[in-house]
């Protein structure tokens, strides 16, 4: 379609060297092309020229002192990227990966399931190039204090709320809330996944991982499938996939392999949770500690966690961890249903390659939206002055969950891709927010 096409066109050649926001963008503008061309008020109003464009990327140096004395300087970014359904939301990523078309593909994906969720918030993404690994308490804290004395200026409880990501966890978070609250005197919402002495939510934790769970729960039942008895693969070893092991053994899944990156542990029995928290959440060590735990589990470095034969993949790492070769495996060995709880963790071609050989994909958008979702709770929660029990949040994130898969199965049917959960979660994310754009005017 010729109007896709040249914003798309556009979008790359104004936003060089952002591989990652071109491919995101492509995935999502091609798959609404049926909703485009269904509306001419969108190409009208300049809806995908308007969304492609962030309302604004901040910039800024972050200098700390390390343990030696010297001082380090990192780069800052935070992109408000729409605020047409609420304030901008989306998490803080520290990793030495990250630059401003990282920041922009993960913030322009937060647009579209932050509307999935049903619940009132924005599309942002912030983060560092930052690596937190190696680095002391301190050093981490000194970091996370200069990093919120220049992004105080533009977030707020109802402006922006930023969450964690990759290399943000409740130590981060206690940090930057600690100082937000120092600069401002406000003591609010700014921030999601706080410790729960100070306004976090029961459930926050889990949220991503078991919500990734309860969707593949409504989509494997579509064939009749459910966890029960299956064998289940899933990469990373962080907060998402953590979480999603622990729902997807409670349903009856048989968890048998996980990785950092460094390397992956198989182990036949079923993975022994207990010991990877520990290592993980606890000591933050590497995942090759874990034959301390179960001296019969393999750890490797060589080849890849996909070769490991299962019914059920969750890549839960990092973007593009997926590619076509892996995909392809992953069939040979007769998987049935793929889930991203990572963002956008699987290339193109391998998703092409999975919805060509009937397996079920869970896009990232609905699949990993639970912990933003929940993030939303907890906003709640903080204007309220209250905070709901574990079993009330997750129940709402069930709900939430089951809603999504709805949403997303009706509007892939409505317009003629039943069962393409590709299409129909962008879809359905993309109408709330261009339709909110519509009714708002030029701005
Ligand atoms: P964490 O930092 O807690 O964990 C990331 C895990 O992935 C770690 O085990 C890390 O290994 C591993 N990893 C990172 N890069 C690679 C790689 N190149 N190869 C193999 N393993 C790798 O992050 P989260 O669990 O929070 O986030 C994981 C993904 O989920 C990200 O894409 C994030 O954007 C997405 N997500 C997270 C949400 C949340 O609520 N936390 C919400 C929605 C999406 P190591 O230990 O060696 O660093």
């Amino acid at each position: 379609m010729s109007y896709v096409n040249d914003v798309l066109q556009n979008l790359i050649a104004k936003n060089p060297g952002e591989a990652v926001f071109h491919q995101a963008a492509t995935e999502v503008l091609e798959s609404i092309a049926p909703v485009i061309e269904a509306n001419p008020a969108y190409e009208k109003a300049g809806i995908l020229e308007r969304l492609t464009e962030p309302d604004r990327a901040i910039l800024f140096r972050v200098p700390w002192v390390d343990d030696q004395g010297k001082v380090q300087v990192n780069k800052g970014y935070r992109v408000q990227f729409n605020n047409a359904i609420g304030p901008y939301k989306g998490g803080l990523r520290l990793h030495p990966s990250v630059n401003l078309g990282v920041i922009k593909f993960l913030g322009f994906e937060q647009i579209f399931k932050n509307s999935l969720t049903g619940l009132p918030i924005g599309g942002g993404k912030g983060g560092s190039d930052f690596d937190p690994k190696g680095k002391s308490d301190r050093e981490v804290m000194a970091f996370c204090q200069s990093f919120m004395t220049e992004l105080y200026k533009y977030v707020g409880a109802d402006i922006d709320v930023p969450a964690g990501d990759i290399g943000v966890g409740a130590r981060e978070i206690g940090f930057l809330y600690g100082q937000y609250k120092r600069i401002t005197g406000l003591y609010e919402g700014v921030l999601t996944g706080k410790g729960l002495t100070y306004g976090g939510s029961l459930a926050r934790k889990e949220a991503t991982g078991y919500g990734l769970v309860y969707l593949m729960k409504e989509m494997l039942a579509t064939k009749g499938e459910s966890f029960e008895g299956k064998r289940v693969v899933i990469s990373g070893s962080g907060n998402v996939a953590i979480y999603a092991a622990e729902k997807a053994t409670a349903f009856g899944g048989k968890v048998v392999a996980l990785c950092d990156s460094t390397g992956w542990i198989y182990d036949e029995a079923g993975v022994d949770l207990a010991a990877v928290k520990q290592i993980k959440e606890v000591e933050r060590k590497r995942l090759r500690e874990y034959k301390n735990y179960r001296p019969n589990a393999e750890y490797h470095e060589d080849g890849v966690i996909w070769d490991v034969p299962c019914d059920i993949a969750l890549p839960c790492a990092t973007q593009n961890e997926l590619h076509l070769e892996h995909a392809e495996t992953l069939i040979k060995n007769g998987v049935i249903a793929v889930g991203e709880g990572a963002n956008m963790p699987s290339t193109p071609d391998a998703i092409h390659a999975f919805q060509k050989a009937g397996v079920l994909f869970a896009p990232a958008k609905a699949a990993n939206a639970g912990g933003v979702a929940t993030s939303a709770l907890e906003m709640s929660q903080n204007s309220l002055r209250l905070s709901w029990t574990f079993e009330e949040v997750d129940q709402r994130l069930h709900g939430i969950m089951v809603g999504i898969f709805n949403q997303m199965a009706a509007a892939a049917e409505k317009y003629g891709h039943a069962g393409d959960y590709v299409v129909g979660a962008n879809i359905a994310g993309f109408v709330k927010v261009a339709d909110a754009m519509l009714a708002q005017g030029v701005v």
